[in-house]
């Protein structure tokens, strides 16, 4: 039998909590027995219909808008390049989003970050300044999934609305790990699985007077923003996970996660005085660290820390699962033989101090098998600890 994982990847993917798996086999069953097309008039379309409108009745509460701003897609992917790429107009982005907005469009202004991975309020202020008269949006995420890194989304809504520009913010990684105001948002992008639903579901929570142009266009669905016969058990697993990760949230579960987060990167730090935690002076998302290994390669690390049963995460994960030179790091001006040793680690409110032990007492392991000729690691040193 396999040895249990020390799971610490929950920025790349959150695993289906027992209150999530419950309620998708509770819809899987008044699927398979009661519920046909939601668009079917017939009864057994009416209660898939029921489903997803109680699902997003439910979101919309969560979040505090009306249910007709919620639309659903297959992701935050998708969601993104819905707001950037039938956007008609002025586009403002920061250079550390997310590759889903980075990539939607290449005619956009990035705006640049400080050295901790901050967008500077004073240059989106004279871009909108600039932009004003014409049709403008900027898109600046809430918080970044490599570094935790969080940013000022309240202020620079302000700014927005006084020179007239929309706002859209990808708030993937910030939703159900701290409070947003979606009320001060024209557009926001939220993703399934980092909440603990099932993969292939997202959705925008949208204003009515924000200008979204459906990519995908046929059966008239989502208000006809987005065509296609809905994912009605992803809708339902989005529901409860959010329903649950905004208990934990008011709960102040996450009081835990920072307490963790504290004890491991000041436990790491002061073993070994060269490791950098990466924005380290901004405030960051309590579940997030990104810290550099001297003289050791991140994939490398992965491996190491995979063989010994714990998985963690080299800078952003790739689809391909392949490691590439982070835009996110460099974008803060950190140098590559820096950045390429960055290790992320992010937790949940489910993490223990014993998990987080167990990943600070592999780390010195590793860090002391390092062989410094060759940049590698003397793995005979290495014993387990997860
Ligand atoms: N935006 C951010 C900040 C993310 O972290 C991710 C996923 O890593 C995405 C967007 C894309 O999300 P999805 O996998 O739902 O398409």
């Amino acid at each position: 039998m396999s040895r249990p994982l020390l799971y610490l990847d929950y920025n790349a993917m959150a695993p289906l909590t027992a209150q999530v798996r419950g309620q998708i086999m509770n819809a899987v069953g008044l699927l398979g027995d009661q519920a046909g097309n939601p668009s079917s008039t017939h009864s057994f379309g009416r209660n898939a219909r029921r489903m997803i409108e109680s699902a997003r009745s439910e979101i919309a509460d969560v979040f505090g808008v009306e249910s007709k701003s919620i639309i659903f897609t297959s992701g935050a992917t998708e969601a993104n390049a819905m707001v950037l790429a039938g956007f008609d107009g002025e586009i403002l982005a920061s250079s550390v989003e997310h590759s889903s907005i980075l990539d939607a469009r290449l005619d956009m202004t990035l705006a640049s970050v400080d050295a901790n991975g901050v967008v500077s309020l004073d240059f989106i202020e004279q871009w909108l300044l600039t932009a004003r008269g014409s049709k403008a949006l900027v898109s600046i995420m809430a918080a970044n999934n490599e570094t935790g890194v969080i940013q000022p989304i309240q202020e620079i809504a302000a700014l927005c609305q006084q020179n007239g520009a929309y706002f859209h913010s990808d708030v993937v990684q910030a939703a159900g790990r701290m409070p947003v105001d979606f009320k001060a948002l024209d557009c926001a992008t939220i993703s399934g699985h980092k909440l603990g639903a099932l993969p292939g579901i997202g959705c925008l929570v949208m204003k009515e007077t924000f200008p979204l142009r459906a990519m995908i266009r046929g059966g008239g669905q989502e208000r006809s923003f987005r065509a296609g016969t809905e994912n009605i058990i992803g809708i339902i697993s989005l529901a409860a996970a959010l329903t649950e990760a905004m208990s934990a949230l008011r709960q102040n579960d996450w009081c835990r996660v920072r307490a963790h987060q504290h004890w491991m990167e000041n436990e790491i730090t002061t073993f070994c005085k060269d490791a950098l935690i990466i924005g380290v002076d901004a405030s960051r998302l309590v579940n997030t660290t990104c810290i550099t290994m001297p003289g050791l390669k991140a994939e490398t690390q992965v491996m190491r820390f995979d063989l010994e049963g714990i998985a963690v995460s080299a800078g952003s994960a790739c689809s391909s699962g392949k490691i590439k030179k982070s835009r996110v790091l460099s974008a803060m001006r950190i140098p590559d033989s820096v950045a390429e040793t960055a290790l992320r680690v992010s937790l949940s409110p489910h993490t223990t101090r014993k998990e987080v032990e167990s990943f600070v007492s592999m780390w010195k392991l590793i860090y002391e098998s390092i062989d410094r000729r060759n940049n590698t690691i003397r793995t005979t040193n290495v014993i387990s600890a997860a």
